[in-house]
C-alpha cells in the first residue's frame, strides 16, 4: 500500500516522518502533482495555513483531481488546516480571510477559533479506540461549529469535538505527527486496511459469481 502525503505547504515532512514509521518510508509518497495523486491507496492532509493550501491546490490543479479521489473513496487523515478544506463550510474567522473548502465532510469550522499561535496548547484527548488518552497537540485549531448527521465524533477534549470521521474520511483539529505517538496513525492505518480487505474480497466474489453463477446462487 502506497500512503500520500499532500505537500503543497504546512507540516507534511512530520507527517511523512510519522506515518513512514509505521509503513516503511518506501511506502510514502510526497503528493505535489496529479501522477502522484494516482499512485497513492490513502492519503494525508497535512495541517499548515489553509487559505495557502487551497491557492495551492487550485494553481497545481490538483483540487479537482483531489476531490473525485476522494468521492471515489480514497481513504483520508486530515488533520488541522486539512481538516479545514475537507468541511462543507467554513464559518468566518476574524481575519476574514478564509479558503473555499471542498466540501466533502459535513462539518461547519471556524478557523482558529482557540486563540493564535501563542495561544496554542497540549491537552489529553479521549479517543475512541484507545485505551489511554491522546496527547492533543493543538496550534491555531479550527473549532468543530456543527456536524453533520453522518459524521461520528470519535475523539473529544472533555466535551468539545475534536476528532470525526464519516466512512473513510477522518479529521482531527489536532497534530498527532507532532505528538511521538504512533497510536492515532495506527488507528487510521487499521481502518484502511480493514476496509481494503473487505473490498478485495467483494470484487472476489463478485467475479465467483459471474463466473459461476449457477454454483454460488444455491450457497
Ligand atoms: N489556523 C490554520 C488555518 O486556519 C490551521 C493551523 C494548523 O494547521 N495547525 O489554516
Amino acid at each position: 500500500m502506497k500512503v500520500g502525503v499532500l505537500s503543497l505547504q504546512g507540516d507534511f515532512p512530520e507527517q511523512a516522518r510519522a506515518i513512514g514509521r509505521l509503513v516503511g518510508e518506501s511506502s510514502v509518497r510526497l503528493v505535489r502533482h496529479r501522477d502522484e495523486l494516482e499512485e497513492v491507496d490513502a492519503l494525508l492532509l497535512p495541517g499548515g495555513e489553509s487559505t495557502t493550501i487551497a491557492d495551492l491546490l487550485e494553481l497545481s490543479g490538483l483540487a479537482e483531481p483531489l476531490e473525485q479521489r476522494i468521492r471515489d473513496g480514497l481513504p483520508v487523515l486530515a488533520t488541522c488546516a486539512g481538516l479545514i478544506l475537507l468541511a462543507r463550510r467554513v464559518e468566518r474567522s476574524s481575519s476574514g480571510l478564509d479558503p473555499s473548502p471542498l466540501g466533502l465532510l459535513d462539518l461547519t469550522v471556524r478557523r482558529n477559533d482557540y486563540g493564535r499561535q501563542a495561544e496554542s496548547f497540549e491537552a489529553p484527548v479521549k479517543v475512541v479506540g484507545l485505551h489511554r488518552p491522546f496527547p492533543g497537540v493543538f496550534i491555531r485549531a479550527p473549532r468543530l461549529r456543527s456536524i453533520g448527521p453522518g459524521v461520528e465524533v470519535f475523539a473529544r477534549w472533555g466535551k468539545e469535538p475534536v476528532g470525526v470521521r464519516s466512512g473513510m474520511l477522518w479529521g482531527l483539529t489536532f497534530h498527532p505527527e507532532l505528538a511521538e505517538d504512533p497510536r492515532l496513525h495506527a488507528l487510521w492505518l487499521a481502518e484502511v486496511a480493514r476496509k481494503s480487505q473487505s473490498t478485495t474480497k467483494k470484487k472476489a466474489s463478485a467475479t465467483r459469481r459471474k463466473r459461476h453463477p449457477k454454483a454460488t446462487a444455491s450457497q
